[in-house]
């Protein structure tokens, strides 16, 4: 064989460690009767009138590019959404795109804001994009751990703490994938002052805004003085069961949202069209839908944190999004231990916190997008993995 390059893959790829979540998916993936409580989206299918509406688009001969920022009634649409459900007000002509998921949103955003060097303050535990989209937009992520002694609420002083002349920008997920920690108007209020006192932006990703289930939801627009400041992010993957449809949208202002634009324009030219009239359909006839999913998670989540805390992981309630994130120190196994153990004795699967940052080790991720009696077979099952160590 002839000698090549040692590899053609950058530096900065090579250098990106892979989603550890992956790789337990596919270790379950080829094991049989596993119970997966690993996957982050909602076992529930698009509803029926949304399929619909994007079968009609189709069928209406609707196969072509939608404007860049997306078709004009979906952002008015979103427009509508956002300022009714949320009380914040965005013109659908200069501050929102419509994205390829969530997870574009949050790149174009990066890739807007920063220039090399730049630094991203990221609250650990976190969803696992965070980290390598910075990273892939030329900035630094600069990590910062949420504690369990304060339920993995951030406090100001920590965030303070890691604060530079070079810090751009302030990752906030709220409700959080993994812990499901809901901020309120206060810790938000705090969190805006720093942003404030600083000049930080906040990248507010509100994708579980929707899936609250104790006390009412505020968005970080809405807090007074952060609408200029903060890159709002969200879709349609969580509130609406839509995760294959891949589609999101971004909120922020006109200047912000100008430049994201020309990002999006180049690299995705525009979102999937039949998905955005999916998302039309959503928007204007989805909130019963939206309503009864609220409720079943309700349920499920009662349920889940009760039968962990009884079968001995120590689990606060999570005021949002579809995760219990318990505690598994008390059996002396690291989370990586735990979880793989877990799934090759008892063919349950999780995720160890670990992935999801520093403070997540001794916790697992157990998402609660499942069905009751596969939540109770898998607690069982846990039950007995638990008892024999
Ligand atoms: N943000 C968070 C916190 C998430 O949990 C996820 C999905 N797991 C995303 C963003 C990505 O969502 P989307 O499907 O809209 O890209």
């Amino acid at each position: 064989m002839h000698s090549t390059k040692s590899t053609y893959v950058s530096k900065m790829v090579s250098e990106l460690k892979p989603s550890g979540i992956r790789k337990f998916f596919d270790l379950a993936a080829g094991m049989d009767g596993v119970i997966s409580l690993g996957v982050g989206e909602p076992d529930f299918v698009t509803s029926w009138h949304v399929r619909e509406a994007a079968i009609a688009s189709l069928e209406q001969g609707y196969t072509s590019y939608t404007a860049n920022a997306g078709l004009l009634e979906l952002r008015e649409e979103i427009a509508n959404y956002m300022k009714t459900q949320f009380k914040v007000e965005y013109s659908p002509d200069t501050e929102i795109i419509v994205t390829v998921g969530a997870s574009s949103a949050i790149d174009i955003a990066m890739r807007t804001i920063l220039d090399p060097g730049d630094e991203v303050i990221v609250i650990e535990p976190c969803f696992v994009s965070y980290t390598p989209m910075v990273t892939l937009a030329g900035g630094v992520a600069v990590t910062v751990q949420a504690l369990k002694e304060n339920d993995f609420k951030i406090q100001p002083n920590q965030l303070k703490a890691v604060i530079t002349g070079k810090t751009k920008a302030i990752m906030l997920c709220s409700p959080n994938n993994p812990t499901g920690t809901m901020l309120n108007t206060e810790e938000l209020q705090a969190i805006a002052d720093l942003a404030i006192e600083y000049d930080l932006l906040i990248i507010a990703d509100e994708i579980y805004a929707e899936l609250v289930y104790d006390e009412e939801y505020t968005s970080m627009a809405a807090i007074e003085g952060m609408q200029e400041r903060t890159i709002l992010v969200s879709g349609f993957s969580k509130s609406f069961a839509m995760t294959g449809w891949r589609l999101g949208f971004v909120c922020a202002p006109p200047e912000i949202s100008e430049a994201m634009l020309k990002i999006h324009q180049y690299a995705l030219m525009c979102a999937s069209t039949t998905a955005q009239y999916g998302a039309l359909e959503a928007l204007r006839n989805g909130r019963p839908d939206v309503d009864e999913m609220v409720k079943s998670y309700r349920r499920r989540r009662n349920y889940i944190v009760q039968s962990l805390n009884e079968i001995g992981l120590t689990c606060h309630a999570p005021g949002g999004a579809f995760y219990a994130f318990p505690s598994i120190e008390s059996t002396g196994l690291t989370s990586q231990e735990f979880a793989e153990q877990l799934l090759l004795k008892e063919g349950v699967a999780v995720v160890p916190g670990d992935v999801f940052g520093e403070s997540g080790e001794g916790h697992i991720r157990c998402s609660y997008a499942s069905s009751l009696e596969q939540l109770q077979e898998a607690v069982k099952r846990m039950k007995y993995f638990i008892d024999s160590l």
